[in-house]
């Protein structure tokens, strides 16, 4: 599935979207966010949380690799935010417990960066791709793999 957007509220309604068609499976929902600096992985996601009923504001956790939020209503339990980005060293996220976060089927795993970390990534997950066109133009990809 492919979306053109011009700017971040365009780009924040494909992440409602995406949020209104989740299905539960074996394990946690898991999601990539491929793209570069500022491509628009973590405006998604704010949209993608708007849409999950969480309040908080989704930011880019500088100092901190991931962020929990509780969901309220509906499937699933806790939204998890990972950002991968300075992540050396993949024990830094054994440490943080993901094995056990990724077997919750209701947890909604959603991982910025997530090339950095390929070895604890179970190879089913679909990856998000956010590309930098002109100006504002984002093209945004969601391939669901199999
Ligand atoms: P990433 O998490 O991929 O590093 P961010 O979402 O933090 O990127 O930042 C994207 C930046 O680009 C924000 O400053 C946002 O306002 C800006 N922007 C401009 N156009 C768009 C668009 N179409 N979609 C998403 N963000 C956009
Ligand atoms: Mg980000």
């Amino acid at each position: 599935m492919e979306y053109l957007t011009e700017n971040s509220a365009e780009t924040k309604e494909v992440g409602i979207g995406l949020s209104q068609q989740l299905k539960l499976k074996k394990g946690a929902l898991i999601f990539g966010l491929k793209g570069d600096l500022g491509a628009g992985k973590t405006t998604f996601l704010q949209g993608f949380a708007k849409g999950l009923g969480i309040k908080d504001k989704i930011t880019s956790p500088t100092f901190v690799i991931m962020n929990r939020f509780p969901i309220k209503k509906g499937k699933f339990r806790n939204f998890y935010h990972l950002d991968c980005y300075r992540v050396e060293n993949y024990k830094e996220i054994e440490n943080i417990g993901i094995k056990e976060i990724i077997s919750d089927s209701k947890n909604i795993v959603c991982i910025e960066w997530p090339e950095k970390i390929k070895r604890i990534i179970p190879k089913d997950v679909p990856f998000i791709r956010f590309d930098i066109l002109e100006g504002d133009k984002r093209k945004i990809t969601i391939d669901y793999g199999e």
